[in-house]
């Protein structure tokens, strides 16, 4: 069998391969690893029968749907998942197969009602139910402290001891633990009484995690993330440097820049010559503002996003020549390029 790990943050997912069939399982992908994934499949022959979610992720972005559609592999979770990307919905003990790899899940509701750990030979998937040396939380949206209790004490722990355990994340580096170890030294084991384990978790009082509402979002409904978004415009637009464009402003300038921002923002400084064209009007002025589809045309904003979503934008409606300054007015001022003021 192949076994892999693969970190992004604290995250952690598992490719596991089976050598005979050239079957692989994915388990908790994420997003900005679908290249790794990709590539790491292809190195080892591999053809994609599964991807697992063991839970709809709060805390980072699941890359389920993406893979599932590039690499036309269903996408497991458990039958309570909200998400509508899922393919394949199981239930407590249903087990997939693909070649010699069985993996049988486990429904231990509690981190949340749809989470699910994998149970395979000799290691368990704990997904966010169990973590070394820690579990997952319970106070997200459909988390409950008693079903965690229930999940850990009454199924999970009854594996097996020496059963390894593989978490949907570490944050110290530690590759995998043991059943018995973690009994033995989780802290949150340490609670084996249920009022107690309940009174410890709602005490915990933890920080919302980062990108929650946006983690959510995608991963209940499979829509884009905003890094999504611009990865795709971008990949539709070129760029222009800021040393390039400095070097062609002038008197001759055939570029056409154009600066998206909003009116005082213009005004307190623009790049010279730009015309201002504010983002929430472009389509709305552009036949009269751009009569010309054959200009060359430079798209400038702050930051230097929303100036990739425009372009896009320019380019669909036929602006062939449309181009997004890489960086923003705030990178070119900081570079100590000129800017203009509104007379
Ligand atoms: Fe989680």
């Amino acid at each position: 069998m192949l076994f892999e790990t693969f970190t992004a943050g604290g995250c952690r997912s598992y490719v596991l391969g089976c050598t005979t069939s050239c079957a692989a399982i994915l388990i908790d992908p994420e997003l900005s690893l679908i290249d790794h994934y990709r590539g790491y499949l292809l190195q080892n022959g591999l053809t994609l029968r599964y991807i697992v979610d063991t839970h709809t992720h709060a805390d980072h972005f699941s890359a389920s749907r993406q893979l599932g559609e590039m690499m036309g592999a269903p996408v497991v979770m458990h039958r309570l998942a909200a998400a509508p990307y899922a393919d394949l919905r199981l239930d407590d003990g249903d087990m997939l197969i693909a070649g010699a790899l069985k993996l049988t899940a486990m429904h231990t509701p509690g981190h949340t009602r749809d989470s699910m750990c994998v149970v395979m030979a000799d290691r368990v998937f704990t997904g966010d139910t169990l973590l070394i040396g820690g579990s997952g939380r319970t106070d997200l949206p459909s988390g409950d402290p008693h079903e965690l209790y229930e999940s850990l004490f009454d199924k999970l722990l009854r594996l097996p001891g020496e059963t390894l355990v593989y978490p949907a994340h570490d944050y110290k580096g530690r590759s995998h633990s043991t059943l018995a170890e973690e009994i033995a030294s989780n802290p949150r084991l340490q609670k084996t009484e249920r009022s107690a384990f309940v009174a410890m978790m709602r005490d915990l009082d933890l920080a919302a995690p980062t990108h929650l509402t946006e983690a959510l979002r995608t991963n209940m409904s499979g829509g884009k993330t905003v890094a999504e978004l611009l990865a795709a415009a971008a990949r539709g637009v070129p760029f222009m440097s800021m040393v390039e464009l400095n070097g062609r402003l002038g008197d001759n300038c055939e570029l056409v820049v154009i600066d998206l921002r909003e009116k005082e923002a213009f005004e307190a400084g623009h790049i010279r010559g730009a015309r201002h064209l504010p983002r929430g009007q472009l389509e709305l002025r552009v036949n009269g503002e751009l009569p010309d589809p054959t200009v060359r045309i430079i798209t400038c904003c702050e930051f230097g996003k929303i100036s990739i979503l425009a372009a896009a934008t320019l380019r669909e409606l036929g602006y062939m020549r449309a181009t997004a300054l890489d960086g923003g007015v705030s990178a070119w001022r900081q570079a100590g390029y000129a800017l203009e003021l509104s007379p």
